[in-house]
């Protein structure tokens, strides 16, 4: 059926009833906001995932020039009003770790230890190296990369 006869019969198409447009508003809630679309996509899957449709915005924006993100207030995950709060709750789920807890024990992955003295406490730290390299990148040519960061044992001090 095409596009124009599903509004002509009343049905919903995409977000929107054409129907009784007046009347019936779908109305989204903010539920969660990434600095990068990555990072908001991975939520967008979570909640797909929990059967929660569930929408970004500014992502192609902040994709194609992504220091507009803190301007911007970041890609925002939205969802349906009526689904806010399965969303927030699966969102404190996946803040908690429960999560995380789960599919390491589902796909039995080790936690990352240190492989000098089994600790699993990391800290991330930037080296001088990438934070310098990141400046004369700026310097050069007026682009801002963040610099790389690397873990660093909290017991021994090993990094990695
Ligand atoms: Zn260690």
């Amino acid at each position: 059926m095409a596009p124009n006869q599903s509004a002509r019969s009343g049905q919903a198409i995409g977000f929107f009833d054409f129907s009784n447009s007046m009347q019936r508003r779908h109305q989204f809630a903010v539920v969660d906001h990434h600095l990068s679309p990555w990072d908001a996509h991975i939520c967008r899957a979570l909640l797909e995932s929990e059967g929660i449709p569930s929408f970004l915005t500014n992502e192609h924006h902040i994709t194609a020039n992504w220091q507009m993100s803190l301007v911007l207030g970041g890609v925002r995950v939205l969802v349906h009003e009526q689904d806010r709060e399965a969303a927030h709750q699966a969102l404190a789920l996946r803040d908690s770790g429960v999560l995380e807890a789960a599919l390491m024990e589902e796909q039995s992955v080790d936690p990352q230890t240190c492989t000098q003295c089994r600790s699993r406490q990391f800290r991330k730290e930037k080296s001088w190296v990438s934070i310098g390299l990141a400046v004369s990148v700026l310097l050069s040519f007026g682009v801002i990369f963040p610099p790389w960061k690397q873990k660093r044992c909290m017991s021994c001090g090993l990094s990695s």
